[in-house]
Order: C-alpha cells, then structure tokens, then sequence
C-alpha cells in the first residue's frame, strides 16, 4: 500500500514545515521513503491510500496505560493517589469473566486507537490470578488491532506496609485494607503467559506494581525473569509525595532507586512510570544506567501528585517517554492533551526564551515511549524497517489554517479531532475517523450491561471506604507535611 501525497512529521525532517514524501508500507513494515517508495509502488502497482491534505505521523504510543479501570472514568476528583486506589484498584472488585474483561479491554483500546495511539503499554491486574481473565484481554487486544506492550501488574505486600502513615492509624481501619498475598500463582500465570505462542503486535514486559509494594522475593523473581526473557521492567515510582516519604522513613538508603538497584533491575530494561517525588541524586543514577521514566502529567495533577522535573531527567541523560495512565485517573486516554502538558511543563522548567518545548513533547510520544518500551527499532519513526504504524492527521480543519509550525500546532492545537486514519502493523484500523473493528453498538451497549455488572461492588466500596477516608486523608496530610529536600508541587527548576 502507498500512502500518496502526505507530508511527513517525524524527526527525520523539519517537523515545522514537514515535507510531502510518499510512503511504501509491505508486510506490516515501511519499506520505502519519498520518491523510491512512489517509483516501486507504481512499478508493482500497489494499492494507493491518497493523504494529501493530511499529515502523517508515527503511531502515537501511550507507554503508561491500564485497561482495568476503563469502567471507572468520571467517578472520582480531588482525591489523593492512597485514597484513590482503594476506590479504583482492580482486587477491590469481584472476578469478571473473560467476556466482561474482553469488552472492558476493548472500550479502552478503542479510546486509543480513536485518538491516534497505535502502541499502548497496558499494565494489567488480573483479580485472583483468574488466567480466564487474561485471555479476555488478550482476545480483545487480538480483534482491536492495537499494538500492546503488556505487564501483568502484581503486588504482594500488604497496603499498610507500601504507604506511609498507614501502619500508624487505628487497628479498626488497617484491618479493612487489603493485605499481603502470596504470589506464587500469580508468578506461574506470568510466566506461562509470556512462554505461550506469541500473538501479532503482542509483545510481553513484567509490572511489580511498585518497588514498596513487592517483597524482596519477588523483586528478585522479577530482576531474574527480566534478565533471562529480555522483558522491559515497568513499575510505579515516586508517583505521590507519601511514596518519597515512605522511602526515607522505612529504606535503608531512603531511596526506592537504591532499593531496585539492590535487585539488579537499574538498567536500560527499566521504565519507571510517574517518577515525580525523586530526588536529583536518584535521577543522576537512572541516567547513568540508561533507564527510562513515563511522564503522566494529567494523572499526576488530578491525584494531587504534582510535577514530573523532565527537562531535569532530560539533563541526566534519562529516556523520557509519555503515557496517560488510568482512565479513571487521568481520565482521557488521549496522547494529545499529554504532549500538550508536557510541552508546558516543559516550557515552564526552560530558560524564558528558549524553544522546543512542543518537539520535545512528541519526541517523548513517539522515540521516547518506544524507548522506554524496548522497541525503538521497530517503532516511534517512519524509516524503512519500521513497524507501519501511523497516524494520519486531517489538516483541512481550524487547527490548521494556516500552517506557522505543524508540531506546534499538532501539540498546542489538536485534540484527537483531526485523527483521520490509523494504520497499525499496515493495517487500516481506524478510517475516516471510525474504528474498523469494534462496532459503535458492542462498545455502547457493552459499557451498559458492564456498568450494571460491577454496580453492587461500587456501591459496596463507597459504602466501606466512607468510614476509611478520615484516616486516609489524615495520614495524607502528615505525608505533606514531612519535610523533603525536593518540591513537585512547584513548576521550576530545583
Ligand atoms: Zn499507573
């Protein structure tokens, strides 16, 4: 297939005035560039796909995300991270069958795809290490045509242990938090899952939920699967202040990164999400090591975490990609909205009169995120060998007229409107703005019955977690209050 008559924004040009070059894709890759691509194509007499008028990108790759929660969107605000998982986490809910998981998988996947993200990294809890379940995310991850890198998310501490102050509060609310697992099973399931016949635009990384919330076994565990499978570690890291907090009161070096480093996991195979609350002694280490950090700047301002210091990783040589993360913590799954975040952010922690903030917002979407994936040979760019994922952009709308500077219109401008088409693994699965394979009546109609299905728990933890939050909040408070040499709450260089 030709895409004909495009202009191109990827890194390898000028992404202000992207140029028109032809684009040959074969096989699920690209495999030619400008004029060769058009001079085989009507050689072969391949199919043509006209995208004049229209900007092609590189897939947008959302390298934070979980599926689990895509039945929660618009329940919660202001409410801290601690507090928010009780209502939020998936073991708070019963077991859904495959089906159930499959259709939730496929709402999510579909919000992706809708907003040109062709690369999701899905950090999946399975509830009661039920393989039936996995398979149902599988199945719709199979139909929808995305390209997943998933992480089965696992944890086996008990809550009170993983946040700080919580030990400290009354007998009567630590006996309501969920508490310590043994992980054995869950183990098995991840390691006969990532052993399986892998499916197309499958790939497979390990997610200890987060350093403070795995025991040292299964850290170890982890490091070795890792090392012995070639799979990227993705964990949560200094998401919330409590988190840098609990490092100090209850480590040996007072640092999550020494701790991991303990395991043998600091290395280019790790992609911490959020790292907000990290000191600059700690970023110093993940640069030198080659690790990757996922900024999630919407979740990490709706759960009262503050502001990832990027330009600060960027300086230390740390890779920096971008995710959206929860959708009933963010609670869009748009890549969007993140690059435009980022872009501020960004320009806020830059000299006054510098640019380049809305570049490095996409290069954190598309090289950065595939990076942090481990797959930046395959994904991220259009040169030939890669991976055919793109996104195709309609310029004939306001956003556009006239073009100044196509990135900085793309990011500051564009919300997911002007998304045309998306090819994954040369596959059209997003056309004219409409999804190919999932029908407006299955997802519409499936949230409905869903929405019913997981009703009662809803209620139940609302109920349950009422005579909680006083507790919660109030050991949120002394975590904000602990003194800290580092502010994320402030927007500036520290
Ligand atoms: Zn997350």
């Amino acid at each position: 297939m030709l895409l004909a008559g495009g202009r191109l924004l990827d890194i390898d040009h000028d992404l202000h005035h992207p140029p028109h070059r032809d684009l040959l894709l074969e096989n699920g890759r690209i495999v030619e560039v400008g004029d060769a691509a058009t001079a085989i194509a009507n050689r072969i007499g391949a199919i043509k796909l006209d995208v004049s008028g229209k900007l092609v990108l590189p897939g947008l790759i959302n390298a934070h995300y979980h599926s689990h929660d895509t039945m929660l969107r618009g329940m919660f605000e202001q409410l801290p991270l601690d507090a928010w998982m009780l209502y939020s986490a998936p073991g708070q809910f019963a077991k859904l069958s495959a089906d159930s998981v499959a259709l939730r998988t496929a709402l999510g996947a579909s919000e992706n795809l809708l907003n040109g993200v062709t690369t999701v990294q899905d950090m999946l809890s399975i509830v009661g290490d039920d393989s039936r379940q996995l398979i149902g995310a599988l199945n719709a991850y199979k139909s929808s045509g995305i390209r997943t890198v998933l992480a089965i998310q696992a944890s086996d501490r008990s809550a009170c242990d993983c946040v700080a102050f919580w030990n400290h509060m009354p007998e009567t609310t630590k006996r309501m938090i969920p508490q310590a697992l043994d992980p054995s099973a869950i183990m098995r399931l991840i390691e006969t899952a990532i052993a399986a016949p892998k499916q197309d635009r499958l790939h497979w990384g390990l997610g200890p939920s987060a350093p403070q919330r795995c025991s040292d076994e299964f850290l170890r565990w982890v490091a070795r699967i890792s090392q012995e499978a070639d799979l990227q570690v993705f964990t949560h890291t200094y998401e919330s202040r409590s988190q840098a907090v609990l490092a100090r009161m209850g480590y040996a070096d007072g640092s999550l990164i020494e701790h991991l480093n303990g395991f043998g996991l600091v290395n280019p195979r790790l992609t911490i999400a959020h790292g907000v609350w990290i000191a600059n002694e700690e970023m110093r280490q993940l640069g030198a090591a080659k690790a990757n950090v996922i900024c999630n700047p919407t979740s990490n301002l709706k759960l009262l975490n503050g502001f990832a210091p990027i330009v600060a990783y960027a300086e230390a040589g740390v890779n920096v990609g971008l995710g959206c993360d929860n959708c009933s913590g963010n609670d869009a799954q748009n890549m969007f909205e993140s690059m435009k975040m980022f872009a501020l952010m960004w320009a806020n922690y830059s000299k006054a009169g510098e640019t380049g903030a809305a570049v490095a917002a996409f290069r954190a979407a598309t090289i950065g995120s595939a990076k942090a994936l481990g797959m930046s040979e395959e994904i991220g760019l259009l040169r030939p060998g890669y991976r055919a994922d793109l996104t195709v952009i309609d310029l004939d709308r306001p956003t556009y007229r006239p073009i100044n500077s196509a990135i900085r219109q793309l990011v500051y401008g564009e919300t997911g409107r002007g998304v045309h088409t998306v090819i994954v693994d040369g596959k059209i699965v997003v056309q004219d703005g409409k999804l190919k394979n999932f029908s407006d009546e299955y997802l519409r109609n499936g949230a409905e019955r869903l929405k019913t299905e997981i009703a009662d728990d809803v209620m139940r933890l609302q109920r349950e977690n009422a005579k909680l939050l006083p507790d919660i909040l109030a050991a949120h408070e002394q975590s904000i209050s602990f003194p800290l040499p580092m502010d994320r709450f402030l927007l500036r260089r520290q």
